[in-house]
């Protein structure tokens, strides 16, 4: 997968009716349809609808990917919210719906657990899909539905591409998260944190930690990179754990700006291409 101008190659594009303005992604927001599971009903209606809403893409149960917003025009599928006291996420991120019913009441039927969902379609544990009962502080007391493994994979597929083609991406984001309250999506059930962490690194030394475990280099230190004629991983934190941001050529010189040890290795954090990212210290020298 790739991005190429603002759009995912090899996914279909549908032309949102609802596309705004250039805008900057700087996260991402999960989102749940809170719809049918019917292929394609979610997405015609995100696609052309009254009610101003749009999204980037949406995630089909099969794991089917459709764009529907360039990811540098904005989109309208957060509404009023805020991520971390900044107001509006429309302007600033990337929307994912992901096909699911959203919260459903529990109802009375034999052979285990049912639920209803709003539009008042009825679902039986174990019967084409998975569903659990469970309350959560974020998304108060209800029955929710299972993703399926195709959207997990297809969705951290799709974010891992995100995040290494659009540099000025930095999180992963929920609606409850940014609309607390008012919304409850993605559900409990949501994979969220191993998603933050297979995507971001985030089982890595965060930012405090890496900041910590190293000091400014030198001035002016400057390193060569140099491998046995292969490229250089550019990593997000100093661990070798899937976090690779991009790729330093053989032979390129780069300016240093922190080194620590980490696990017992020597890392560096570098400046490359206009972004900075951690090198292991092992494929260098100084240059
Ligand atoms: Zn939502």
């Amino acid at each position: 997968m790739k991005i190429r101008n603002h759009k995912l190659e090899g996914v279909e594009f549908q032309p949102a009716r609802w596309t705004g303005g250039v805008i900057t992604p700087e996260i991402v927001v999960l989102h749940d349809t809170a719809g049918r599971l019917e292929k394609g009903n979610s997405a015609r209606y995100l696609r052309d609808n009254d009610a101003k809403v749009s999204v980037h893409f949406v995630l089909e149960r099969d794991g089917t990917i459709v764009q529907q917003v360039p990811t540098n025009r904005q989109a309208n599928h957060a509404g009023e919210s805020s991520y971390n006291g900044r107001k509006g996420c429309n302007g600033f991120s990337i929307g994912i719906e992901i096909v699911n019913p959203g919260k459903m009441t529990r109802i009375a039927g034999t052979g285990g657990l049912w639920a209803r969902a709003w539009w008042k379609e009825d679902f039986q544990d174990g019967h084409g899909v998975e569903l659990v009962e469970m309350t959560t502080r974020e998304h108060g007391s209800g029955v929710w539905m299972d993703y399926t493994p195709e959207q997990i994979t297809a969705g951290t597929l799709l974010l891992e591409t995100l995040f290494r083609d659009i540099r000025t991406l930095k999180d992963i984001t929920t609606h409850w998260y940014v609309s607390p309250g008012r919304k409850v999506d993605t559900n409990p059930l949501f994979p969220l944190e191993q998603i933050r962490a297979k995507v971001l690194g985030r089982d890595d030394p965060a930012q405090a930690a890496a900041e910590a475990g190293s000091a400014p280099s030198p001035t002016a230190t400057m390193l060569r990179v140099v491998t046995a004629g292969s490229n250089l991983n550019l990593r997000r934190w100093p661990s070798f754990n899937p976090n690779v941001i991009g790729s330093v050529p053989n032979g390129t010189r780069v300016p240093a700006i922190r080194s620590g040890i980490f696990d017992g290795r020597a890392w560096t954090l570098v400046q490359f291409d206009g972004r900075e990212g951690w090198i292991v210290d092992s494929y260098t020298q100084i240059a």
